[in-house]
């Protein structure tokens, strides 16, 4: 590599720094996209993804364009009334911890519990979470099976915004569908009740996307049977799972449940992974039957003390 001498100090001659924009609202970051029109910029929220990338900075090629969304108030609001709360995307995922541990579903912030480590989660924001673009995250999923809405912005000709079920920001494998440029702004997440939330994961979706894996359910239950029964499974390099059969075989357990129809439930589970995601690797499919087992022990055991 070739060096350059600056006032006694080395410097790498090749090195690039890239262009950082600050916009302080949402009007100046508007002006900011509208003069980029069809050349894509790269949102930075927390950078802890960015930042994780091989060579993102310092590099050689690091002449891309930064709008730093860092100082933009109408991003770090935080509203509630009875029916959901709403988050902009700039909120953390500590904050949305500390104010949401009475009020949001536990299963919600069991999903937050357990992505990353406490100062990371001091950094990683909701919308950052929400569109990191190489793998899938078990908040996403958490958050479609709370039929959580998104609000984006994003430029036709001139700015729109529109608010979606979270699903549509991504396509059928689960990769992220947003124009570029596009801006998820807010996050709405109804208040509901259940009587009893799952979640639990296995491995780093960031390190080993294509060993990790989660499981998210929800449940509201009628004495030893479920009434209506929700579950989401993550596979970070595959897709999201989610299916009505899947549900509706969920929702038709009795419990206890033996092992046989537990069997049975995890054979289906994984054909249909296999038919609409691929193949998965083995410890993905071990982790898996791990968790399923996990979550109807702890619904046999809620049956038994009804
Ligand atoms: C040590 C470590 C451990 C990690 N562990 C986990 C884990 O357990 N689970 C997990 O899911 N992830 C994990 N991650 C991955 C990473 O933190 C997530 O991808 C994170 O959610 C990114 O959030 P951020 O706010 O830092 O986003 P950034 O890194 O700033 O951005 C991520 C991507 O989203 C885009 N983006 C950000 N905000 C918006 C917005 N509002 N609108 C449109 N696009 C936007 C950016 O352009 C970028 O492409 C880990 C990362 C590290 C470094």
């Amino acid at each position: 590599m070739q060096h350059s001498s600056l006032g006694g100090r080395e410097m790498y001659a090749e090195l690039r720094s890239p262009n950082v924009h600050e916009p302080h609202n949402l009007a100046e970051f508007t002006n900011t996209i509208i003069s980029y029109k069809d050349n894509a910029t790269s949102l930075w929220a927390g950078g802890t993804y960015i930042m994780s990338q091989k060579d993102f900075y310092p590099s050689k090629s690091a002449n891309v364009e930064i709008i730093s969304l860092q100082n933009i108030e109408e991003l770090k609001h935080f509203q509630r009334n009875d029916r959901f709360a709403e988050f902009g995307s700039m909120v953390s995922l500590s904050k949305i911890q500390s104010v949401g541990a009475l009020l949001l579903p536990k299963v919600l912030i069991k999903t937050i519990d357990k992505t990353a480590t406490t100062t990371i989660r001091n950094r990683i924001t909701i919308g950052g979470c929400l569109c990191t673009p190489s793998f899938r995250t078990p908040l996403a999923s958490t958050l479609m099976l709370l039929d959580a809405n998104v609000e984006v912005r994003y430029l036709k000709k001139r700015m729109h915004s529109k608010w979606l079920g979270i699903s549509r920001i991504y396509d059928k494998n689960g990769g992220l569908a947003l124009l570029p440029n596009a801006l998820l702004s807010r996050i709405r997440i109804p208040i509901q009740q259940f009587d009893y939330q799952y979640f639990n994961a296995a491995g780093s979706p960031l390190r080993e996307a294509n060993t990790s894996v989660s499981l998210a359910a929800v449940a509201k239950m009628e004495q030893s049977s479920i009434s209506t029964g929700k579950m989401i499974i993550t596979i970070p390099n595959k897709g999201f799972c989610q299916s009505r059969d899947i549900d509706n075989i969920f929702s038709s357990l009795q419990f206890p449940c033996d092992e046989g129809h537990l069997s049975s439930f995890f054979s289906y589970i994984i054909t249909y992974i296999r038919e609409n995601l691929g193949e998965i690797d083995q410890l993905q499919e071990v982790r898996l039957k791990g968790m399923l087992s996990e979550m109807i022990n702890e619904l046999n055991q809620k049956s038994l003390s009804v």
